[in-house]
């Protein structure tokens, strides 16, 4: 299977079938089937009647009928996950929108993770401190001391890429690299950091 694949359904069962009902669960899996999963193309032609036919003799062998179709298609249409297209003899054409790309995917991928209120190390002030004790009041990007005063927390894994409130995800910072740091992974952020801790060193031996 490749990467995009694996993606792809990933996506599909931890975001988006929460959100569907069953009926447009496997309606969309169907048409994911005939067109990304297939050749990668992003749309799919084809009649409403063959949906039916092919869709309806799934395991219980319930038929689903031609009317149920076409509410489950509006269904997922104003659900951002296809685009209904023109219909001509061959039938109608399908734009399958990825995972990924679909508003209420979009926004659970970007929300934080819930974590339990105990693990909230971030807004109890309390426990601020207990998280500067853990890392000896010591920024853990460019290694200055910090106090009370000045001690800032920082997201390792962003708020905005997913990053929560729990002691795991918490490094104590100074303020020059919170502001390097703030909104980037580690990766995006450590040449930028890198940079401004040799340039505060010279500036130190001066
Ligand atoms: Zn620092």
């Amino acid at each position: 299977m490749s990467d995009k694949t694996k993606q792809l359904i990933q996506d599909f069962v931890d975001y988006l079938m929460p959100a569907l009902t069953p009926y447009e669960s496997s309606l969309y899996l169907f048409l994911l089937r005939l067109s990304l999963l297939q050749d990668g193309a992003e749309q799919v032609r084809i009649g409403k009647r063959t949906i039916a036919e092919s869709f309806g003799s799934g395991a219980q062998g319930a038929e689903i009928s031609y009317k149920q179709v076409t509410k489950v298609l509006q269904n997922l249409e104003s659900k951002g996950c296809i685009v209904i297209g023109d219909t001509i003899r061959d039938g109608t054409m399908y734009t399958v929108v990825q995972p990924r790309d679909i508003p209420l995917v979009k926004e659970k991928i970007a929300a934080p993770a819930p974590i339990d209120e105990d693990e909230d190390f971030f807004t109890d002030s309390d426990k601020r401190i207990l998280l500067f004790e853990r890392d000896s009041w010591t920024c853990q990007y460019c290694g200055d001391r910090v106090t009370k005063d000045n001690a800032t927390i920082d997201h390792y894994v962003p708020q905005s890429k997913g990053g929560n409130h729990s002691k795991a995800n918490l490094r104590t910072c100074c303020l020059v690299c919170n502001s390097i740091k703030s909104g980037k992974s580690f990766e995006e952020a450590a040449p930028f950091i890198l940079k401004s801790i040799q340039e505060r060193r010279q500036k130190q031996q001066k």
